[in-house]
């Protein structure tokens, strides 16, 4: 595949790239598959992403971080998933649990955790999913009761990833009373105020969670994605935490986790793309060597175009969540951008990936060539962090001003 200019690269993001290129290609997808079938955790790969500054690229100079950008981190994830090994746990760590701990927590609670998730030595998992409260996190139930100067943790999460290999959990639980709700209506945006139920729901705060937690127990739950880190299903159990724990302030949970969601959203993109990338860049490879009527079957316009759509949609994916994450980094609202990244990133790259594995005819199937074991994380993405209709019900609600159906 020839190099574009569509997307905007800068000198220092190309460099970022091929850095992140030379050392992830030493390991390749072989080496990803070889981990992620077994749920093994591709700790070399990971060690040496935080060695080099990569995982850590966004988070600030004082915790260990790089002092960039999620524009940066966007590029090291797009880069991973592109040489052929795409992390969830780089969404997870890094990009939402670092960016909500660096806007939000406390000095100590920085220098216990960030410099950590910087270098990779620390991996945070990320909980707000529960069992009745998918789509619509407003019916969170999970909550935190003040016990003395802490707190006792209470509730279900569901479908938490890599619970097992993290050193602690960020949740989203309820806290404080229902009269600190109805005066702190006004502080999320107008919907979510307004669905939150704010004067009957107990409003949300973030707290870290130690894995070791006594009272927190986890269940895997199976799942046919091909990724190091399983999935679970998580149980407070009155859970003990100290004041320590409570990331900002009680009751602006709602708030704090906002700044996470969007990197979130931009940095599934950036899988997405990156598997878009690497799915292309296979198929060309293919189209140009495989004959089977005397000339390559990239000659056949059957093969080639649909080709070309694939491109034109990665393209435009691509430059979505570059526009995201500058907006994120600009300060700005970055939210529709984030949403419509996602969307079109998630879409984009299971056409992509469906057209790579239809180019390499029965190939296509064969592990050998790399691709199918990527299907079920590139249609997940479709699905989570945030569901495709959930965009869409953004999308019509704020960019269009229609009204909202629940
Ligand atoms: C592999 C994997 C890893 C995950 N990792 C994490 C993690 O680390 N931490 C975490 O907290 N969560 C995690 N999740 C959960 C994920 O974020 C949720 O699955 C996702 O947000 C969808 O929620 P749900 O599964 O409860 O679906 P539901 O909310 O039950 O929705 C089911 C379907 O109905 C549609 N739907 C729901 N409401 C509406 C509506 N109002 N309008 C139109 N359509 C609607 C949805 O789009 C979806 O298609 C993970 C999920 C998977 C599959």
């Amino acid at each position: 595949m020839n190099k574009s200019s569509i997307v905007p690269e800068s000198g220092e993001h190309a460099e970022l790239r091929a850095s992140v290129a030379a050392l992830v290609g030493r390991y390749g997808h072989g080496y990803f598959v070889e981990r992620a079938r077994k749920h093994s955790e591709p700790t070399g790969l990971w060690k040496e992403l935080g060695a080099a500054g990569f995982l850590g690229v966004h988070l600030p100079e004082d915790y260990g971080g790089g002092g960039g950008t999620l524009a940066d981190l966007s590029v090291v994830i797009e880069q991973t998933s592109a040489s052929g090994c795409p992390l969830l746990m780089t969404v997870i760590s890094p990009a939402i649990c670092g960016t909500i701990l660096a806007r939000h927590g406390s000095e100590a609670m920085k220098k216990r955790w960030l410099t950590g998730i910087a270098d990779g030595s620390i991996k945070m998992a990320f909980a707000i999913t529960e069992p009745d409260a998918g789509s619509n996190s407003h019916e969170i139930t999970t909550t935190a009761h003040p016990d003395g100067d802490g707190w006792r943790i209470s509730g279900t999460k569901y479908w938490t990833s890599g619970v097992d290999v993290a050193d602690a959990i960020l949740v989203v639980a309820r806290s404080g009373s229902a009269a600190q709700d109805a005066q702190r209506s006004g502080a999320g945006p107008a919907q979510d105020a307004q669905r939150s139920g704010a004067g009957t729901r107990r409003p949300l705060s973030l707290f870290v969670v130690p894995t070791d937690s006594p009272g927190l127990t986890y269940q895997t739950i199976e799942a046919a994605l091909v990724q190091p880190e399983h999935q679970f299903t998580v149980f407070f159990d009155d859970v003990a935490v100290g004041p320590e724990a409570l990331i900002g302030d009680d009751g602006n949970g709602l708030r704090q986790v906002f700044s996470g969601l969007n990197p979130e959203r931009i940095t599934a993109a950036s899988i997405s793309n990156g598997i878009s990338l690497y799915a292309l860049e296979k198929a060309t490879a293919y189209a140009n060597e495989r004959a089977v009527w005397g000339v390559p079957i990239g000659s056949h316009q059957g093969v080639a175009h649909p080709l070309a759509e694939c491109y034109i949609a990665v393209a435009q994916a691509r430059l979505m969540a570059a526009r995201a994450a500058e907006l994120f980094d600009a300060g700005e609202d970055a939210a529709e951008a984030s949403n419509i990244a996602k969307f079109a990133a998630a879409e984009a790259s299971l056409r992509a990936l469906d057209q790579s594995m239809q180019v390499h005819g029965g190939n296509g199937m064969a592990l050998e060539y790399g691709l199918a074991d990527l299907w079920f994380l590139a249609r997940m993405l479709k699905t989570a962090p945030v569901s495709r209709e959930m965009v869409l019900n953004f999308v019509a609600q704020r960019s269009l001003g229609l009204p909202a159906s629940y």
